[in-house]
């Protein structure tokens, strides 16, 4: 039984064939970086007619294995298609393509919600991984802590009041003049590396707040403060043509970004465990997805925390905490993570019937595409019920 997963909603044209017993048959994806790094960030109209132009053939590339051999799409067991968060033209992309091929071969539609994508191709990475389990999700647009109780089941512990961390790494890259290519999460990465991160003193979000919430605008605010003052306009000149000591400097404040950027989730996912726990005693396992995830300092940093362990908790209910991590090429926007989300859905049954044939109205007045769609419930009613 195969999957085909389709997924667009920003600015990665990805499809992918997944097994129900978790292999990868075939997979393509097709990144906007290089298009939108002109633009100093995604350009919905110009994303969409990227999709447009790559869909079909990563599709089909998607529908060729390894060796060349040929899908047949009537041999799939379904479509899963990402419906939301994201932009609205963008999704339609992907929801238009999977809707006619489902039609065309008679398949149930999977409609997928993209963070819960994210999150569970951790299952598909790392096979015993059971429910109930504590999800960090860091990404462009979204920084959640979820208690993850099962496909569909979340409870939202926190999330981000303004900026992702994930946004605030693509800004300081900008700001800071980095190679924005590949995006400017891994530029920075890269950068940092050379940095002194206890050069600069940023000061942790949200310190006084004892939540599992989270802020980046006020980081990046104070970043570009930096920049301005200690190497300023060096947004107008990339670093491959600063001078040595100017390089020392612009790393120096990558290095101190990433820092404190990354001690936030640190603080905030510590919590997290704590109220995870309490909620459901049975958690025993962190899982950091989205493409932050694909970092380097932001994974041994998390497995700090969680070899450091709660000791009242441990001594309570004697759970270690286990970490597990989608492998980096899977952690950034890909087809993969929503074919698997769609085979977690079709094991349960959650799917759609295969769509009707098109009828003299238009098909996007009943499309259903979620451009902001919520997973799990607040935070204030969790607090409400428990704390
Ligand atoms: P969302 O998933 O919230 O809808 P998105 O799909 O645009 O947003 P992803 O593709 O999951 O986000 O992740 C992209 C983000 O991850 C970008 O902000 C990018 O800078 C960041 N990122 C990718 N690799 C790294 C890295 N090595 N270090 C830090 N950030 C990274
Ligand atoms: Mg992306
Ligand atoms: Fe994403």
């Amino acid at each position: 039984k195969l999957v085909l997963g389709i997924e667009t909603s920003c600015d990665e044209t990805g499809a992918a064939v997944v097994s129900v017993d978790g292999r990868i048959l075939g997979e393509a994806l097709a990144s906007q970086a290089e298009l939108h790094a002109q633009w100093g960030g995604v350009v919905p109209k110009l994303a969409q007619g990227a999709h447009e132009d790559a869909i079909d053939s990563v599709v089909q590339c998607a529908l060729t294995t390894e060796g060349g051999g040929r899908i047949d799409p009537s041999d799939l067991a379904a479509i899963a298609v990402t419906i939301g968060p994201g932009l609205s033209l963008c999704l339609k992309v992907g929801i238009r393509k999977a809707r006619a091929l489902a039609r065309e071969h008679n398949l149930p539609v999977i409609p997928i919600h993209h963070m819960e994508a994210h999150g569970l191709v951790a299952r598909l990475c790392e096979w015993e991984l059971h429910f109930p389990f504590l999800t960090l999700l860091i990404s462009g647009g979204h920084n959640l802590l979820l208690l993850a109780h099962g496909v569909g089941h979340y409870t939202q512990l926190g999330t981000s009041l303004d900026d992702a961390v994930g946004e605030a790494y693509d800004k300081t890259a900008r700001l800071l003049g980095l190679e924005l290519g590949r995006g400017g999460g891994p530029a920075l990465e890269e950068v940092a590396r050379e940095g002194d991160p206890y050069s600069f003193n940023f000061s942790v979000p949200m310190r006084k707040f004892k939540n599992c919430n989270f802020s980046y605008a006020g980081l990046k605010t104070a970043v570009r403060l930096a920049i301005d003052a200690a190497c300023p306009g060096a947004e107008t000149r990339p670093i491959s043509a600063a001078t040595s000591a100017e390089r020392k400097i612009r790393a120096d404040i990558a290095a101190s970004f990433q820092r404190i950027a990354v001690l936030h989730l640190e603080e905030r996912t510590r919590r997290a465990i704590e109220w995870a726990r309490n909620i459901d005693p049975a958690v025993d396992c962190l899982v950091v997805a989205g493409g932050v995830a694909a970092n380097q300092v932001v994974r041994h940093r998390l497995e700090g925390v969680v070899r450091e362990g709660s000791p009242n908790r441990e001594a309570a209910d004697g759970g270690v905490m286990r970490i597990a991590f989608p492998s980096p090429r899977l952690c950034t926007d890909n087809g993969v993570m929503v074919a698997w989300a769609g085979v977690e859905r079709y094991r349960l049954g959650l799917m759609d019937p295969p769509p009707p044939p098109v009828t003299s109205t238009v098909e996007d007045e009943h499309l259903d595409i979620r451009p902001r769609w919520p997973l799990g419930e607040g935070p204030n009613n969790y607090l409400g019920n428990k704390l």
